[in-house]
């Protein structure tokens, strides 16, 4: 398939080419058919010869119709190999049609013999190397039929009148002039299909060397999408980080402002400096989680390096750190871990930032006197951690985005103003870090739940 390629393209357009040769030959030959007939008259066997050229215009014709059909018709391999037998087709009529010319015009001692060297020259630029010179041989066959038949009286010989002695009775005139015929021929063959060969080659490299650039534009092309992708996202990142600083700056620069206007009462001062200070742990906080969200995106790890951990003394660690802040709005902090857990391969530094963002938010978005259970068990594969609350819930339109970098829910906005939205995030990245997965499952005012899984170190 692969070395047909370029010339089976080319083969209708080319088909089209030898119709059109066709009808030259055909006007070619009665042109000379009638002027033999005046400049010889009654030597010639008009009939035969009329007959034959009429035969060759008629089915030159039909090849004009068929390919026409042949052009609008079912693209691929279909078409390709109608149009491989259609050259055939032609070719051999074509071979028939010029032994018959031949035959009633002289036979063998008629030099247009040497025409079927056109024959040989079409089948090679039109097919392959081998159908040259099959043709070649189908000639000199046809020839030395013709010929011989002739010779042996099997057929009428019709004389040429430009043919003073009668030569096709000699034998040695008629082998001589088929081995010169078929040696040509052959020889024809073998030039022509070196060269077309040859031409072919090139076209094959030509068509590879396209395709491979192609491939190579089209590659480029992608990168270009992710890069600009990648510029898009970094962008957007730069706005909302800008757009989250700007908030406490101002708040920090207008308390500054009043604080050493001197216009603010010393206690009032003080109060006001306060705030400046709390916003300004506010904003190291969301610089903390940036750096957090950055530093997990680059850092390329390698597996066999990260160490194996316990989840489970990770979790008591912040759970432990988190009870203050639980007894502090009189929520009930439960935790719950099932025995012999296996350990994961992660970090434990941002395991415990997992759980830190997980369980702050739970106690952040839950109203006193709620709960909050964190539960840590296993299955065949996985690790399961959860944190479901009583809290505010997550409505259904919001759940989508809460993963996402900075989006804070309506409802949590109202409970906690200054809540960075990175957190999730932060949680989303180290999971899928350490080939995990988290999900929330959450309703609007009842409560909520997430739930992520890490893979078993031990599996
Ligand atoms: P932040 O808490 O600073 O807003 P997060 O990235 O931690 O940022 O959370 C993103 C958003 O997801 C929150 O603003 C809130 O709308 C929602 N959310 C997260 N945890 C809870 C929870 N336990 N209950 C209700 N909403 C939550």
């Amino acid at each position: 398939m692969r070395d047909r390629l370029p010339f089976e393209a080319e083969l209708i357009a080319r088909i089209d080419w030898l119709i059109k040769l066709r009808w030259l030959a055909v006007a070619g030959t009665a042109l000379t058919i009638g002027l033999g007939a005046l400049s010889f008259p009654g030597s010639l066997t008009l009939g035969p010869l009329f007959g034959v050229t009429g035969f060759i215009g008629l089915y030159n014709l039909q090849f004009f119709l068929y390919l026409r059909t042949l052009k609008i018709g079912a693209a691929g391999t279909v078409r390709l190999r109608h149009a491989t037998l259609f050259a055939y087709t032609q070719i051999i009529l074509d071979l028939l049609a010029l032994a018959a010319l031949i035959h009633f015009a002289g036979g063998v001692e008629n030099p247009m013999a040497v025409f079927f060297v056109f024959h040989v020259i079409i089948a090679s630029v039109l097919l392959q190397r081998r159908v040259s010179y099959l043709v070649a041989g189908l000639a000199s066959l046809l020839f030395a039929t013709i010929g011989g038949l002739e010779y042996a009286q099997v057929i009428p010989h019709h004389p040429l009148p430009i043919v003073g002695i009668q030569v096709y009775r000699q034998e040695l005139y008629l082998v001589t002039s088929t081995t010169v015929l078929t040696v040509t021929l052959f020889l024809v063959a073998y030039l022509a299909t070196s060269i077309t060969g040859r031409l072919r080659e090139r076209d094959r490299e030509l068509l590879e060397s396209m395709q491979v650039s192609r491939a190579k534009s089209e590659e480029l092309q992608k990168l270009n999408e992710q890069l600009s992708r990648v510029d898009d996202e970094r962008t957007r990142f730069m706005v909302l980080v800008t757009h989250e600083l700007r908030a406490p700056i101002s708040t920090i620069y207008s308390c500054l402002e009043l604080a050493l206007s001197g216009y603010a009462a010393p206690e009032k001062a003080r109060e006001v400096l306060a705030r400046a200070q709390n916003r300004a742990t506010e904003m190291l906080g969301f610089i903390g989680d940036l750096l957090s969200l950055t530093r997990i995106r680059e850092q390329a790890v390698q597996w066999e390096q990260v160490p194996l951990i316990q989840v489970e003394n990770v979790l008591q660690e912040v759970a432990e750190l988190m009870k203050v802040e639980a007894e502090r709005k009189d929520i009930f902090l439960g935790v719950d871990c099932a025995p012999d857990l296996a350990p994961v391969r992660a970090l434990p530094d941002q395991i415990k930032l997992v759980w830190t963002n997980l369980l702050s938010n739970a106690i952040k978005y839950t109203d006193p006197c709620g709960i909050v259970q964190v539960s840590l068990s296993q299955d065949a594969g996985q690790l399961i951690g959860a944190v479901r609350d009583t809290g505010i819930g997550i409505s259904a339109e919001d759940m989508p985005r809460v993963f996402d970098e900075f989006y804070r829910a309506s409802n949590a906005r109202l409970v906690s103003p200054h809540g960075t939205g990175v957190g999730l995030s932060i949680v989303r990245r180290i999971v899928e870090k350490w080939g995990g997965k988290v999900w929330v499952e959450s309703e609007s005012d009842l409560g909520t739940k997430f739930t992520f899984v890490l893979p078993r170190a031990d599996c």
